[in-house]
């Protein structure tokens, strides 16, 4: 068949379902392209909802994936406000919107992405409860931190993981009072583990945050959908007029769970399981995105990853595939984060666990470095925090697997090229 009547469906409008279609139309398919996503907003991309956008520093026209017009001038089929409840494999159809209209696919991308994880304790349901994904999120917290910085209010946050953080540097910014609440022993521990970890407690101590470390919420108190305070199951009551959940987000694979197609061990972070080629068992259904779960030579294991850089490289990746590439992807894990004045990028992969020391390179106290998570003498990840250009060369150290001198690494006049042979 040729490409011109061909239809690939790709469903979710995040940034690896936007940049899926864009690569379609790039490498010349020439085919119908149908995106169909129950959001109401054009693709956007999610970083800025928890930084600038929040921060009323950044224009809401910025976080867009394209303009409005590139879908139509891309003969991109948009239908945006629509969910996609059923894949029938067999008659290779997708269902979507109200009226239960279903188009014919030859090539279908799941880009479903994840949604925040609820608190499951009394109280969840009072107004002053919030979750931070979507934009009408961002612009509905936006409006809590100004009245709580201007009344001098107080926010509780369950979850030190990035959000958590970030939306904490956020409502400091604004003048709030906040209170971190984080069942692990440090911020970030099961990305990071309690070395760097401790670096972003300080960090956030020093602009005024509480942190409560090993503690869970069990109660959210209120009054006529207000909130009054948090509980944690150490017996403490914090004070709050808001609460913000940023206890992680689940990957959205009801669609292919219904469809009967595999899934990940939820030991292994869940997802769609897809090959290196990010095809699920379904030779015609691919997934990418946060979604995905897909098996990393390099790191030796499945990895579902949450982070901008893997949807904007990882829809690309699905989209050449659907068209036949053979292209592995296999890309290094990359992550960002702005808190206050602290920049980092975060390459690699080195959960608690999997890696015996960390190396510092650089100033540790005045948090101008680059950490190194090594095992065996091999680097699994680095982070570079407020030193900047350094991406490249620490992901070729991680996929070198050089065996490195720690001593050379820990020292910034030994150029980092010269390790990764
Ligand atoms: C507040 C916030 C801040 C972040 N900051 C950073 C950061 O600083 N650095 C970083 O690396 N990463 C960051 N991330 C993570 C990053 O944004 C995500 O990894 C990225 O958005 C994933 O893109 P995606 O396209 O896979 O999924 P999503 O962006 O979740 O898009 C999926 C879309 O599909 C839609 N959808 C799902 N199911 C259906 C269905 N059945 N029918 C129709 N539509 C459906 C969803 O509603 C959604 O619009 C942040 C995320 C958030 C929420």
């Amino acid at each position: 068949m040729v490409d011109a009547d061909q239809t690939f469906v790709i469903v979710g409008g995040g940034l690896a379902g936007a940049k899926a279609a864009e690569t379609l139309r790039e490498e010349g398919f020439t085919g119908r392209v149908i995106l169909i996503c129950d959001e109401r907003d054009h693709p956007y991309e999610r970083p800025p909802l928890s930084k600038g956008y929040l921060l009323g520093k950044a224009a809401r026209d910025s976080v867009f994936v394209h303009e409005p017009a590139w879908y139509a001038r891309h003969d991109v089929e948009l239908h945006l406000g629509q969910t996609v409840d059923a894949v029938d494999r067999a008659a290779r159809t997708v269902r979507f919107g109200e009226d239960g209209t279903t188009v014919r696919y030859d090539k279908l991308l799941l880009a479903t992405g994840a949604e925040p994880r609820r608190l499951d304790i009394p109280g969840t349901d009072l107004a002053g409860v919030h979750h931070l994904r979507r934009l009408a999120h961002a612009e509905r917290l936006k409006g809590v931190l100004t009245s709580l910085g201007r009344d001098n209010g107080h926010l509780v946050i369950a979850g030190a993981g990035w959000i958590g953080l970030e939306v904490a540097a956020a409502a400091r910014e604004y003048g709030a009072e906040v209170t971190v609440v984080h069942r692990g022993p440090t911020p970030l521990h099961s990305v990071l583990g309690p070395e760097l970890g401790q670096l972003f407690a300080e960090l956030h101590r020093e602009h005024g945050v509480r942190f409560h470390f090993g503690v869970t919420l069990t109660e959210i108190t209120g009054q006529d959908g207000m909130v009054l305070a948090a509980r944690t199951d150490d017996g403490e009551e914090h004070p709050a007029h808001a609460v913000l959940a940023a206890i992680g987000a689940a990957p959205r694979t009801a669609l292919a769970e219904g469809a009967g197609l595999q899934l990940a061990d939820p030991a292994d972070g869940g997802g769609v399981l897809v090959d290196e080629r990010l095809r699920t068992s379904d030779p015609d259904i691919y997934a990418a995105g946060d979604v995905a779960s897909f098996p990393h030579g390099l790191f030796g294991t499945r990895l579902r990853v949450e982070h901008w850089a893997n949807a904007l490289n990882g829809g690309p990746a699905a989209a050449r595939a659907m068209l036949g590439r053979e292209e592995l992807y296999d890309r290094v894990p990359y992550f960002f984060t702005d808190q206050y004045d602290l920049g980092m990028e975060y390459s690699g992969w080195a959960p608690p666990g999997s890696y015996d020391q960390v190396v510092i390179r650089g100033d540790a106290g005045k948090r101008e470095f680059i950490a190194f998570w090594v095992r065996e003498g091999r680097v699994l990840a680095g982070m570079n925090v407020n030193v900047w250009d350094v991406t490249d060369q620490i992901q070729r150290l991680i996929r070198s697997r050089a065996q490195v001198d720690t001593e050379a690494l820990a020292d910034p006049h030994v150029p980092l090229e010269s390790l990764a042979s």
